[in-house]
Order: structure tokens, then sequence, then C-alpha cells
């Protein structure tokens, strides 16, 4: 009963084991109102199964707020491996994931996330039809973080039409924390509009291959430590990096009119929402901005198209615009306005489901 109790409103958890490849794996599926789940695979040296449990818990309920914001036909889900992805990866191991997600009939989808890479499911699509994002000469859409980056940009010029009352990118200051493969293509996207930059990240690498894009741009950035990324006087912070990072100590620290980026969980608690707007600072709900990856790899599993996608992810701009309207309205917080409108677009469908449910209808399989 305990355990019941722990997975709580969550419709499957499956504990895969596989012996002979070290295969462990927890896949969990929230909900499927919306269509089969859909959600990444995380790899991570989890210290006990109960701490890969919670993440897998959390982030499948998350996919199934993201999949309705994004108005795709999917639920939520996710999958975590238990494992170094440093030294604990290998083709078999994919392969075995691949046949227990192929085990599932269609209800799961899964492709890269934090420590996968779309290499690693190349060999899990051996087994199963239900992986996305891999390249393209694998039947995949390829890179995703070029849909996600490009939601970021359409959520700074709602954002900017909100507080300055002009979607203008340029004239405006930001903080990008992160210039991995979204952060480094906002910042790119940033400079061409002649916006002033602070840019941090914790690999030189990084930061040097910005530097060297802001010379062939002729732009000036300012290359700040991780701390003080909190303490610039720039107009808007944008977290393109670890989740977590807005909490009691940086919400002091912050003197920006707005947060937009695309890293995951970037509230450490809901509370924080609230915290951000007592002090007049505009917060966009990361789910909302950064699903652009997932608008491209929901998409790739009718037939992939990129105007398609293209079209969709703009739609950001007027969903984060909607939602600052209706937290205003309501006297809430942007991400209580987000999750409110979540939930009522999956309880509208619940509705239409229970409508039809004596009619025939196909089984859900989406890629044939
Ligand atoms: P990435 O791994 O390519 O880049 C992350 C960058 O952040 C790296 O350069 C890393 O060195 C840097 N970084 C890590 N910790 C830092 C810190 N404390 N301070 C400063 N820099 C730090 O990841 P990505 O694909 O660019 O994703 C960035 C964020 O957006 C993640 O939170 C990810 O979950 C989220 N996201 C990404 C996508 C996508 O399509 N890639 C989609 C949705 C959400």
């Amino acid at each position: 009963m305990d355990m019941f109790q722990r997975i709580n409103e969550h419709q499957q958890v499956v504990f895969c084991n596989d012996e002979q490849s070290g295969l462990k794996a927890i896949i969990a599926i929230h909900n499927t109102t919306l269509g089969p789940a859909l959600g990444g695979c995380r790899m991570q040296p989890y210290k006990t199964v109960d701490d890969a449990l919670e993440d897998v818990l959390r982030l499948s309920k998350g996919m199934t707020y993201k999949c309705a914001a994004a108005d795709v036909d999917f639920g939520g889900g996710k999958a975590v491996i238990i494992g170094d992805p440093l030294k604990d990866k290998s083709p078999e191991l994919f392969r075995a994931f691949g046949q227990f997600v192929e085990g599932l009939n269609g209800r799961f989808y899964t492709g890269t996330d934090m420590g996968t890479e779309p290499e690693d499911f190349v060999h899990a699509l051996k087994e199963t039809n239900c992986i996305v994002g891999v390249e393209e000469v694998y039947g995949g859409s390829g890179d995703s973080s070029a849909p996600t980056a490009l939601g970021v940009i359409y959520g700074l010029q709602a954002t900017n039409k909100a507080v300055f009352g002009s979607e203008d990118l340029y004239g405006k200051s930001y903080a990008i924390q992160g210039l991995g493969k979204v952060g480094f293509k906002v910042a790119e996207r940033l400079m061409e509009e002649g916006a002033d930059l602070y840019v941090t990240d914790i690999h030189q690498h990084a930061i040097d291959d910005l530097v060297t894009k802001s010379k062939q741009l002729g732009t000036l950035i300012k290359v700040v430590s991780s701390q003080e990324i909190y303490q610039t006087n720039a107009d808007v912070f944008v977290p393109c990096a670890i989740g977590g990072i807005i909490n009691d100590e940086t919400i002091s620290m912050l003197n920006v009119k707005a947060v937009v980026g695309s890293a995951n969980n970037q509230l450490l608690e809901l509370r924080h929402g609230q915290m951000l707007q007592d002090k007049g600072i505009l917060y966009a709900p990361d789910y909302i901005v950064n699903a652009g990856g997932l608008i491209q790899v929901a998409d790739e599993l009718y037939e992939p198209n990129k105007e398609r996608v293209l079209r969709k992810t703009k739609a950001i701009y007027n969903s984060l615009f909607d939602i600052y309207k209706q937290a205003e309205m309501d006297s809430i917080t942007t991400v209580e306005a987000a999750n409110r409108f979540c939930e009522e677009r999956i309880k509208a469908r619940t509705k239409r489901n229970s409508f039809f449910s004596h009619s025939k209808r196909p089984k859900w399989n989406v890629r044939y």
C-alpha cells in the first residue's frame, strides 16, 4: 500500500532489470489522457533507488504539463537509468532498455535527456520504434536544441512586450547562464539583434567559443563569474544550464525585471514563484518557454515537417503572453496560471474521451 501511496497519481511505474547488460532503469507513466506518454531518458549515478524513483516520478509529472501546454497529443512519462554515463554505457544496455520500452507496446516514447546522447538510442532503436530525437539518417528529427532556443527567443519577445511594452530584443540586456546547446544559440541570436549580454559558463571552452562568435559579429559581451551572473544590471536573467537556480539566496541577488530561460525546473520550490512576483520580477514558467524541443520530437512521430515545428514553436509567444495576462487577472503567480491552464486542457480532453468511450477507436500507435 505504501508504494501505491508513493506513486500516487501516476498510472504505471516499471522497474527494468537486466542482469546481462547491467541495466537498472525505472520508467514512469504519469498520465496518458492526451495520448501515449512521451519523455526523455536520463542516466545518472543515483545514490539510491529511492532517489531514482523520486526523480522519475517528478519528471514524468512535469512532462504531462509540458505536453498539455505545448498542445501535443502526448501524455507525461519519463525514464531514468541508474548508472554513470561516463562509465556504464554499452550498446547492450541500451538494447535492453529498448526491449523494455517495446514491452510497453506504444504507451511510452522516449529519447535523450541529461546523461544520454542520440547515439545511445540508435541501439535502442534496434529493439523498438518508440524512440525519438535520433539523427536524421536514422529517421529522427535530429538536434532539438534549435527549436528549444527559438522558443526561448519567442519567450523573451513576449516577456519584453509584457514588461517593457515592446517585443524588441534590441536595446535590452540579458544575463545568460550556460552556453551549451541552447544557451549558445540564444546568445548568438541576441548578439545578432544587437542586444547587450552578460554571460557565464563553468566550462572555459564554451565561453571562448562565444567570445570568438561575438568578435565575428562585431559585438561586445561581458563574461562574468558563476556567482556574478545573478547580480548583473541586466534587464532579463536567462537561465540555460541547471535547475533549482531560483531560490532564497539567488532571488535576494537578482536585479532583473524578468526571468526567461530554457533550464528545466528553475524554481527550487513553488513558493519561489511567489517570491519573484513579490519582488516585481516576471517569471516565464520554464516548461512553457522550453517546449520547442518537445514540439519537434512529438512532431517527428507523425511525419517530420520543419515548417510545422516552427509554427508550433512560435505559438509559445501567445501561450506565454496569455499566461501573463491570466496571472494578473486572477492575482496568482505565473506558474499557478500555467499549471491551471494545463489542468483545464487535460480535464477538457477527459470529458471528450468519455463521450467517445463507447465508439470503436483505433489503438494509439502514432508512428504507423
Ligand atoms: P547543455 O548540456 O548542452 O548545456 C548546458 C551548459 O550549462 C553547459 O555548457 C554547462 O557547462 C553549463 N553549466 C552547467 N552548470 C552551470 C552553472 N552552474 N553555471 C553556468 N553554466 C553551467 O544543455 P542544453 O541542451 O543547452 O540545455 C540547457 C538547459 O535547458 C538544461 O536545463 C536542459 O534540461 C534544458 N532544456 C534543454 C532542451 C534541449 O532541447 N536541449 C529542451 C528543454 C529543456
